[in-house]
């Protein structure tokens, strides 16, 4: 039905065909719909219609404008088609202009430990479902910034968090089912900060209805103090775009700048003096790529790419791209943890696995796989092994090297089992590497072991180290 509405809507120009009473009514419909939106999130509290019979319809077109110049769509005063199909969105209920800015400066929270309540819940979702996209979506946040967070289950915390339909005690009631499915309110003490999702939408973990984590990602940030965006990227633009491939999910730039303009980059995970002050360098805080005593936590090729794992960070080397791109692990892989052990492919399952402490993770592109975390323990690893700390695979030979100090293990991909024999000591069988090893990558048929900021390109066939490296010689420094 909403559908329909929306085409009728669209075709109002062109259908002079319909009987001239269907077309007044569409544009009454029209008229209303516009009044709604105009006055819900541009503040505008004239009468449409009104406006429109005075001939003088320079009022509603500023506020058209306005829309159409932070949608970036063509701005002409008018309500054509784009204009129309943008208004019939479902988006966040926060208003676009004006409502928060009458409170004088940027309102922040002053601490950097915050608490949140989730104080009921939808019944759209298993509990523990929105318990841990609540956790997730507030981390995206705690990734970028020095804020901290903890859940309270009573009394008051900085954050409440409730699902509610129509009228709910604040003047914002809610609209059923699509349209304005949440809202939130800036850093402050009592209902500031809190955040309301419209349950009357049907709520989900996927994209099948509203995706609960990307709205509530956005409407915590309204809590922490960001307004929204017109960066059509970024988490805090307005209207609600659903992601086919959730896993796919990152903070824009725009958005790390924002809040970052607001709490600063979270604790420095390195030494920050060893951070030159370049403009690649994303702030104070990251690793530096070009640093000659730069090191590896894990370093994998992921689709033809290569993957250098740093802290809660990445370096990302294409082909396509001339400089590595740099992001947050979280962006990409929001449940995976920061300071990972080893990484590597198995292209024939176009999986990556990924292993910290003993827990191993399968990821194929953005998506971690169903199952996972596993232990470690069910490759074939003795107890006593907790952690490992680099892993390759050869492709020809379909097996898999894991190394632990100064051993290593294999693993056969055809029989999915760990060799007999091993493990067998790092130095026997690669000669001239260096225990131990942080990182190995499988590339043009060598392996490079990265040890520190030193890089072993060992040839498997003639088994010797053919050249030695510096480790970010990948990175084009
Ligand atoms: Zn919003
Ligand atoms: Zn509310």
């Amino acid at each position: 039905m909403k559908h329909l509405a929306i085409v009728l809507l669209l075709c109002l120009p062109l259908c002079s065909a319909y009987p001239v009473h269907g077309a007044v009514k569409e544009e009454d419909q029209t008229m209303d719909l516009a009044q709604q939106y105009l006055q819900n999130y541009y503040n505008f509290i004239e009468d449409v219609k009104q406006v429109f019979r005075r001939k003088d319809s320079s009022p509603v077109a500023k506020k058209i404008q306005e829309m159409q110049k932070f949608f970036g769509l063509e701005v002409t005063g008018k309500l054509d088609s784009n204009t129309l199909e943008v208004m019939q969105k479902p988006r966040c209920g926060v208003p676009d202009v004006g409502h928060f800015s009458t409170f004088p400066g940027t309102p922040k929270w002053t601490k950097t430990h915050l608490t949140y309540r989730i104080v009921n819940y939808t019944l759209d979702l298993p509990r523990d479902v929105v318990d841990s996209v609540m956790e997730k979506a507030l981390r995206v946040w705690a990734e970028v910034t020095p804020l901290t967070f903890s859940r309270l289950h009573e009394g008051e915390a900085d954050i409440m968090i409730s699902f509610a339909v129509r009228a709910h005690g604040d003047f914002y009631p809610f609209d059923g089912p699509g349209n304005s499915l949440a809202h939130a309110y800036p850093p402050g003490p009592g209902f500031y900060g809190d955040v309301h999702f419209d349950d009357d939408e049907k709520w989900t973990e996927d994209a099948s209805g509203t995706n609960l984590f990307l709205v509530a990602a956005h409407e915590l940030g309204h809590s922490l103090g960001l307004f929204h965006s017109a960066n059509t990227e970024a988490l805090m633009y307005p209207v609600y775009k659903s992601f086919r491939d959730l896993a796919r999910f990152r903070l824009s730039q725009d958005d790390v700048d924002g809040i970052q303009s607001l709490y600063g980059p979270p604790p420095s995970s390195v030494d920050d003096s060893m951070v030159p002050n370049t403009s690649l360098s994303p702030g104070p805080g990251t690793p530096a790529k070009c640093d000659p005593a730069l090191s590896f936590d894990a370093v994998s090729t992921l689709r033809g790419e290569l993957l250098f794992f740093k802290g809660r960070h990445f370096w990302r080397r294409s082909q396509w791209t001339p400089q590595p791109e740099y992001n947050l692990i979280s962006a990409f892989w929001p449940s995976l943890p920061p300071d990972l052990d080893a990484a590597y492919e198995d292209s024939s399952k176009d999986t990556v696995f990924i292993f910290k402490g003993n827990k191993f993770w399968a990821v194929r592109g953005n998506e971690i796989q169903a199952g996972y975390p596993k232990d470690i323990r069910t490759l074939g690893f003795p107890p006593t092994i907790k952690k490992i700390d680099a892993a390759a695979s050869d492709k020809e030979k379909k097996k898999t090297y894991f190394f632990v100090n100064s051993k290593y293990w294999r693993f056969d991909e055809k029989s999915q089992s760990m060799e007999k024999g091993f493990p067998r000591l790092i130095a026997n069988d690669f000669p001239g590497v260096q225990p131990k090893v942080d990182a190995v990558l499988q590339a043009f048929g060598f392996f490079y072991f990265f040890c520190g900021s030193s890089q072993f390109e060992f040839d498997l066939n003639a088994r010797m180290v053919t050249n030695i490296l510096k480790s970010n010689s990948w990175l084009l420094c």
